[in-house]
Formats: structure tokens, sequence, C-alpha cells
């Protein structure tokens, strides 16, 4: 068993309601949700939107590999009612955002799939919530803690 920690946003419709089935369809697929963080309202990242995102990370414990996890997350952003994913950096309002944060100490670099997710260590709205659950947990790419690096991005004024 492997503990994967996933980071879930939304900015359209019921989002409590979104990441709520999120959490339910994942615990369906992975079994139960070890741990969640709270719901936190962020302002839209890298793009203009009214819409504020609901963010907030959870973790399981999965036999499944990543690709098969991601396979599993997509499916579910799908069933959600995600029509449009993001390329080069361009993004869209989107009821369900799963991305897979950690998998155990694994690093992978292919075109589908990167672990850590490379930007979650820029992000606020991924290393809060992230913090709250797992603050020892440790970027294996950037040998650091989360609560390290969230200390250290809130420094930069970001
Ligand atoms: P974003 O989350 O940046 O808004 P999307 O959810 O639309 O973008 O994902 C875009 C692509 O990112 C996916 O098609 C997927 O193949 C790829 N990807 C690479 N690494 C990851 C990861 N760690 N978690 C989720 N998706 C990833
Ligand atoms: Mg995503």
């Amino acid at each position: 068993m492997t503990t994967a920690y996933l980071g879930l946003g939304t900015n359209i419709g019921n989002k409590k309601e979104n990441l709520t089935r999120a959490i339910g369809l994942l615990s369906l697929a992975l079994g139960p949700c070890t741990a969640h963080s709270s719901f936190i309202e962020t302002a839209p990242w890298g793009f203009d939107s009214d819409n504020a995102f609901l963010n907030c990370a959870v973790a399981f414990e999965t036999e499944l590999t990543p690709l098969e996890l991601l396979d599993t997350t997509e499916r579910i952003e799908r069933e959600l009612g995600r029509t449009i994913k993001s390329a080069g950096g361009i993004y869209h309002d989107r009821t369900i955002d799963i991305d897979i944060l950690l998998y155990g100490n694994v690093v992978i670099d292919t075109p589908r799939l990167t672990i850590p997710h490379p930007l979650m260590h820029l992000r606020d709205f991924v290393l809060e919530p992230l913090a709250e659950i797992a603050p020892e947990a440790i970027h294996p790419a950037l040998g650091k803690s989360i609560h390290q690096l969230a200390a250290e991005l809130g420094d930069t004024g970001m």
C-alpha cells in the first residue's frame, strides 16, 4: 500500500457538494479516505475568473500504480461533469480538478504524469490544506517537508 495525497479544487456549481461527491467517489474506488483537510476558499490562480475556488487535500492508501490512480481520478472528474482539460498553461473554470500531489516517495516525470505535482510547491491553495493533514510528509524531489515548503512560500509574500 502506498499513501497518495490528492489535491481537489472546484470553482463552479455547488462547490461544497462537488468536493464531497469527489471524496465519496474516490472512497468507492480506492477505499476509505484516511485524512482530509478543511475546505478552504481561494482566488483563481493562473487565470482570471469571478468564481472563487474551494480547495482541499485528501489522503488514501492505495495499491493502484500511479497511472492507474490517474485513470481513476480522471474518470471521476468526468463523472462529476468536467469536460475541458487544461493544456499549455491555459486554465478554465471547472466543476472538479483532482491532482495527484504525492505518491509515497515516488518521483515520476512522463508526458502524462509528473509526481510530485510540478506546481504544488508554488501553490498556497495546495500547500495550505496539505499542511493540515501531512505537515511532515517530504517532497521527494525537493527534499523538504510540506510544512517547510508552505512556510517558504508564505515568506515570499505570494
Ligand atoms: P490542471 O490541474 O493544471 O488545471 P488538468 O487537470 O486539466 O490541469 O490536467 C492536465 C494534465 O496534467 C492531465 O491531462 C494529466 O495528464 C497531467 N498531469 C501531469 N501530472 C499530473 C498529476 N500529478 N496529477 C494530475 N494530472 C497530472
Ligand atoms: Mg488537474
